[in-house]
């Protein structure tokens, strides 16, 4: 079990421009949510900031980096995935500092995800230079055609607190395996694995200017400075829906494209004749991994009405199992990012009982009688009882908790499922395999699994539709956004 010190205990967390580390005489504190500690300082990158970083990304691509092969670039991204594994420990003692997740999250998925993306991007982005088509044209023009991917240019990358490395890599490492320079926000909850990103690719001898970092707010701040400086040349940004909105109106100014991976109000459905203990396993992995805290997390759970009490009674009798504390001490859920989310979501924790809800399980606070009752953890939650338009069936919490309601027949679900003003996720649980396909095809929403949750293909398209996002990501996808297609027409 990593059990290394936290590595910026004694440093400033600096920004990272034109390759080098720079503090700006303003900061902000780096907080664990475990405790409420101050565990560090974060230096605020302010205007001057953003904009030297942004100059520098425009600069790097006449650099060495644009002159690059693609293979010379591929191979140095292969050796920033060689250094996070490399710093493994350090990476994950980090994130357990600013999120509070279990080692096993952290162990298991968000820092080996973060090294993957950059191997799995750089080998996709070399496969893909043997697809440019080339042929004559067969309309007798006398012309031969190819097309050349080339870069947008600088892309601004901002990212959220949840899955801070790997979800700051899904969108650094294409980006740069396309050949464009990055800006990039990590969100100011989570400033420490980006900053050690920062370290890695500085020893892995990345051109300066290639990736910079900058460390702040969002609106008034950095954030919104990064998102609205006109010599952006696109903007990469997963997050909440709303702030999808006011990135929108920057990047509008400049007709810039975007990339949104946005929230959700995610389903789960299980149908009588699915494997009853696989659902429920699934389920309880679908509500409560990272505390909730993950955009593909089942929020609403339909049961068909055969089976419903027995599923509630056992998804319930599993949450009051779950051991909540300091991920240190082996604890299954650590806390919610920050007290100001615990506010949030403990709001939304009233509101169920004010509208009406039956609270099956949780519901409160855990007490510790120790430091950990100053950190930000919630109880998991289960909620019966409420109607489809009551705000916490429709509105995204973002916790521990889910709404789990019986349904009658598949037209209905499927009608339920899909009234609702976010499309990203859903989980089907069923044993007939028509039905499977059948339902699936209906759901509005950029991802369905059926019969498990989160099990991830990184080649395949993510994303969502309607308040959950623009575009996708992924495979081909990635490659499709980070980069801009030239046809190149001949005439012989
Ligand atoms: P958030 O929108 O509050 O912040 C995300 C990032 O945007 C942060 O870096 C923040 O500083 C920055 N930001 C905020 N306002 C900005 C502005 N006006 N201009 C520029 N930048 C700004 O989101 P969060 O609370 O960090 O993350 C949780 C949300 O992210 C949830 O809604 C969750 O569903 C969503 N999410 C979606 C996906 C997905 O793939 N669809 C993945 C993870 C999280």
């Amino acid at each position: 079990m990593p059990n290394t010190p936290y590595p910026f205990a004694s440093r400033v967390l600096a920004n990272y421009v034109d390759g080098r580390f720079v503090e700006t005489g303003q900061s902000f504190a780096a907080v664990d949510p475990v405790t409420a500690n101050e565990i560090g300082r974060v230096a605020l990158a302010d205007r001057e900031t953003v904009d030297a970083a942004v100059q520098a990304a425009r600069r790097a691509l006449k650099g060495p980096w644009g002159r690059m092969s693609l293979a010379e670039r591929s191979a140095l991204l292969g050796k920033v995935a060689d250094m996070i594994e490399a710093r493994f420990d350090d990476f994950v003692a980090a994130e357990i500092a600013d999120t509070g997740k279990s080692i096993l999250q952290a162990t298991k998925i968000d820092i080996p995800r973060g090294a993957a993306n950059f191997r799995n991007f750089a080998a996709l982005a070399q496969g893909r230079s043997n697809q440019s088509f080339e042929s004559e044209t067969p309309d007798g023009l006398g012309a031969i055609n190819y097309s050349i991917a080339k870069p947008l240019g600088v892309v601004a990358v901002v990212s959220p607190w949840n899955l801070p490395l790997l979800l700051l890599t899904w969108k650094v490492a294409p980006a740069l395996a396309c050949g464009n320079t990055v800006v990039a926000k990590p969100s100011e909850e989570t400033p420490s694995t980006a900053t050690l990103l920062a370290e890695v690719m500085d020893a892995a001898g990345m051109p300066p200017g290639v990736f910079n970092l900058v460390h702040g707010f969002g609106g008034g701040s950095t954030g919104e400075w990064l998102v609205g400086h006109p010599d952006i040349d696109a903007i990469t940004f997963t997050g909440e829906s709303s702030t999808g909105s006011a990135i929108m109106r920057s990047a509008a100014n400049g007709v810039k494209p975007i990339s949104f991976e946005l929230g959700g109000k995610n389903a789960a459905i299980i149908f009588a004749d699915a494997d009853f203990d696989a659902a429920v396993a699934g389920t309880m992995r679908s509500v409560f991994t990272n505390c909730g805290q993950v955009c593909l997390c089942s929020e609403r759970v339909y049961v068909e009405r055969p089976i419903f009490e027995r599923f509630v009674a056992e998804l319930a009798e599993r949450a009051r199992a779950i051991t909540i504390g300091d991920p240190y001490d082996g604890a299954d859920m650590g806390p919610l990012i920050s007290a100001q989310h615990r506010e949030k979501v403990l709001g939304y924790y009233r509101l169920a009982v004010e509208e009406g809800a039956t609270i099956v399980t949780g519901g409160g606070v855990p007490h510790f009688g120790n430091e950990l009752d100053q950190g930000a953890f919630v109880e998991p939650t289960i909620l019966t009882g409420l109607g489809d338009d009551a705000r916490c069936v429709r509105e995204e919490i973002f916790g521990p908790v889910c709404h789990i309601a019986p349904f009658d027949n598949e037209d209905e679900v499927i009608e339920r499922t899909n009234d609702s003003p976010y499309g990203l996720a859903s989980a089907v649980w069923t044993s007939d395999v028509k039905r499977a396909h059948r339902v699936a095809r209906q759901l509005e929403v950029g991802v369905v699994w059926v019969n498990d949750w989160f099990l991830r293909d990184l080649r395949t398209p993510f994303g969502g539709v309607k308040l959950s996002g623009i575009g996708r990501e992924g495979g081909e996808h990635s490659l499709a956004f980070y980069s801009e297609p030239v046809n190149i027409c001949i005439k012989l």
